[in-house]
């Protein structure tokens, strides 16, 4: 005889990209009260993608990158949203901005050794571990293309109300490149919390296993408010 299990549907709201302060200067919210306000807009989890440049870590020792995250991981234990640590990488001397996914502690300490570039080094390693690298916001201003070939995607949809990211173009460029492109709040403020990410009916548990969530392709995009 089979016993078929009655199958819960479950979906999860994963926000992809947003900050805490101080470890990311531009945000003006810490991490656990970023935890609370994406526990009360009804996500399941969130990745923490604080500012990792040269300039951090003139000021600031190693493990100081990490304060953000931490703090975000004891109020996720605490309002059930599952914390990941990632980063928005920007090496020295271009504007771009990277997200990358699947990182861990040791992987950084490497990354962090590579800040002044050039990119196809930081690829190299991205590579070499297994981490995917995105380019955020590919259509700001100041912004340079990065070679297709040199990417894994790119953020189609960046919801940061105060820039104007041409999402439509980036995800025009996406499919035009053949990429994958994914959707972020890019959160830096309580009233940024919560306009983008990614629905999935499976929750990681890791940032290892969002990586693999993302290169399984299954999700939705989640978006609101207008695109800018
Ligand atoms: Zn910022
Ligand atoms: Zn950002």
């Amino acid at each position: 005889m089979v016993l078929f299990e009655r199958v819960i549907e479950m979906s999860y709201k994963i926000e992809l990209h947003c900050h805490t302060n101080p470890v990311s200067g531009c945000s003006n919210i810490n991490g656990r009260d970023l935890v609370r306000c994406y526990a009360k807009a009804g996500y399941s989890a969130v990745q923490v993608t604080d500012h990792f440049t040269s300039a951090f870590f003139a000021e600031h020792e190693f493990e100081d990158y990490f304060y953000g995250y931490h703090a975000a991981r004891i109020e996720g234990e605490k309002s059930g949203v599952k914390v990941y640590l990632g980063a928005e990488l920007r090496y020295d001397g271009c504007a771009n901005d990277y997200l990358l996914f699947g990182v861990d502690e040791n992987f950084l300490r490497g990354a962090k050794e590579l800040l002044k570039g050039p990119y196809s080094e930081i690829f190299a390693y991205c590579r070499k571990n297994g981490v995917l690298i995105y380019q955020a916001h590919p259509f700001r201003d100041g912004m340079q293309e990065t070679p297709a070939e040199m990417l894994d995607g790119v953020e189609g949809y960046n919801m940061h109300p105060g820039h104007r990211s041409r999402n439509e173009k980036a995800i025009a460029y996406a499919k035009e490149h053949g990429l994958n492109y994914l959707s972020g709040s890019d959160a830096h403020s309580k009233e940024m919390v919560g306009r983008g990410g990614i629905i999935a009916d499976s929750l990681p548990e890791d940032s290892a296993g969002l990586r693999d969530l993302i290169l399984s392709g299954k999700y939705e995009l989640y978006h609101e408010g207008e695109l800018l």
